[in-house]
């Protein structure tokens, strides 16, 4: 489907920068081969099969750099499908950087961000869909971001998409062969066929946005905001989350993962901490937050705890906080702190009022009471995630809407009986839209905007 031919051979550090046991350097293109085999000592790598291994030197001149291992991919079992060599050296970057300049030296091109990924897409490797799920799963820090980008990248959602062009492609086919037989008045496409294919794709669609709320809390995690009169425990509480977290990350044996600032995974879904600043530091602070300020913060998170200290606060009291605090309805945690100090009376009051939380924050007790909460604010219980497509891509979310709106025009178009031309604009529209999800459509603006967010070397 795809043409495309390169003629130049590009060159990146595929591993993350900073000292490693072991760096990659990986080279594409009709020349991966002989560039590396013109400061290779060892083997020689044009005689040698493809998917094999060999150690030898790098040199400069008469000066050895390192000791490495060559992979040797050739085109097209290679992940670009052009030829691929990868290069193990030592993990300076020192090293590195000698050995990128004389790749460099031997006619190689420094590669552009996601430039590898870009040509095995153009070499028809995967589909655009594939190709971003590429990206979302180096950048997966949790178990089901992990789950969805790996479900999407091996053809999942795709699939999906695909099925339902490959319907609508076969009607705009069948509406526009009528239109060559205009004279006759045939009728090749069944109208009422033409009808349900449109809103059962409708339907479908109006699934895939829906799961995208679902899609970009895996992706982006939750940002959620901790609300409260001065003096609740506001500090304490963060503190005590995070501390946690960071105990469990760090429980890890062999990780050397960095502890993400301000966000805790449970249960697969990150909560991301906003405007924690003021909250950090647990020195005795009397400081008022003002309205303004307060409603600054709400307005940029999707999720509200409300804190408060029970042993100071009345049912009533907290009824009224909440309806003021939250004129756009976001989902709100009513969470009530300080049970170690509270009257059994107190407890028993509050233990009426329905979606409460209690904890001591002080204490860490009911702290997997709070968890749960959380999961169950967000909602993922309605969505099965093995099952179910998820979209997670806003550039998708805009395919399908502009999709979802052509097949609207398509089927008022067949309510009005407008002629046979104009509706298959109509579904071409639609189908112009859907292709571009997957790629079968594309334009460099689109491509180059996709392919520049990658990183360096993939
Ligand atoms: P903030 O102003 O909302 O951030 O409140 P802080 O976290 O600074 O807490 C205010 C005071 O309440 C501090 O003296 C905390 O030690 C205390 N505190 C916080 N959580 C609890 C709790 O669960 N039980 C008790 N008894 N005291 C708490």
């Amino acid at each position: 489907m795809h043409h495309h031919s390169t003629t130049d051979t590009i060159v990146a550090v595929a591993t993350a920068s900073g000292v490693g046991a072991i760096a990659v350097i990986r080279l594409s293109g009709p020349e991966a081969f002989a560039i590396v085999q013109g400061v290779f000592r060892g083997r020689d790598l044009l005689q040698q099969p493809s998917h094999t291994i060999h150690f030898g030197t790098i040199r400069d001149g008469d000066k050895v750099l390192d000791e490495v291992l060559v992979s040797l991919f050739k085109g097209p079992t290679s992940y670009t499908k052009e030829d691929v060599v990868e290069v193990s050296c030592h993990g300076s970057d020192f090293i590195v950087q000698q050995l990128m300049q004389l790749f460099l030296k031997q006619g190689a091109r420094l590669a552009q961000a996601g430039e590898f990924t870009k040509r095995a897409f153009l070499n028809g490797q995967f589909d655009l869909a594939q190709a971003e799920a590429v990206a979302d799963l180096i950048s997966s820090d949790s178990a089901l971001s992990h789950e969805v980008a790996m479900k999407q990248m091996r053809g999942g959602f795709s699939q999906e998409i695909k099925k339902l062009r490959a319907e609508l492609v076969h009607f705009a086919s069948m509406i526009e062969l009528e239109l060559d037989f205009a004279e006759e008045d045939v009728e090749f496409a069944d109208r009422e066929q033409l009808r349900l294919l449109i809103s059962n794709i409708q339907r479908i669609i109006r699934e895939l946005l829906r799961s995208f709320e679902l899609g970009n809390v895996i992706k982006n995690g939750v940002p959620t905001v901790i609300v409260g009169k001065p003096n609740a425990g506001k500090s304490t509480l963060l503190n005590k989350l995070l501390n946690e977290e960071k105990a469990i990350v760090s429980d890890v044996p062999g990780t050397t993962r960095d502890f993400i600032e301000d966000e805790i995974n449970i249960e697969g879904i990150s909560f991301r901490f906003i405007d924690t600043a003021g909250l950090r530091e647990t020195t005795d602070k009397v400081e008022a937050i003002g309205v303004e300020r307060t409603l600054q913060k709400l307005s940029q998170s999707s999720l509200i705890i409300y804190l408060f200290d029970i042993t100071t606060t009345t049912p009533e009291e907290l009824q009224a906080e909440l309806e003021h605090l939250n004129p756009k309805k976001l989902p709100i945690l009513a969470v009530a702190n300080k049970i170690d100090e509270a009257s059994p009376a107190t407890l028993a009051v509050f233990g009426e009022v329905e979606n409460l939380v209690q904890i001591s924050a002080a204490e860490g007790a009911n702290m997997d009471g709070l968890k749960e909460a959380l999961v169950a604010k967000v909602n993922l219980g309605k969505l099965n995630t093995r099952e179910q497509t998820i979209v997670t891509n806003l550039r998708h979310v805009d395919s399908l809407n502009k999709t979802y709106e052509a097949l609207d025009d398509t089927l008022s178009g067949l309510d009005l009986g407008i002629s046979n031309d104009l509706v298959a604009a109509d579904i071409r529209r639609a189908l112009h839209h859907l292709g571009q999800i997957t790629g079968e459509i594309t334009t460099d603006d689109l491509l180059d905007n996709i392919f520049t967010k990658f990183c360096i070397g993939k």
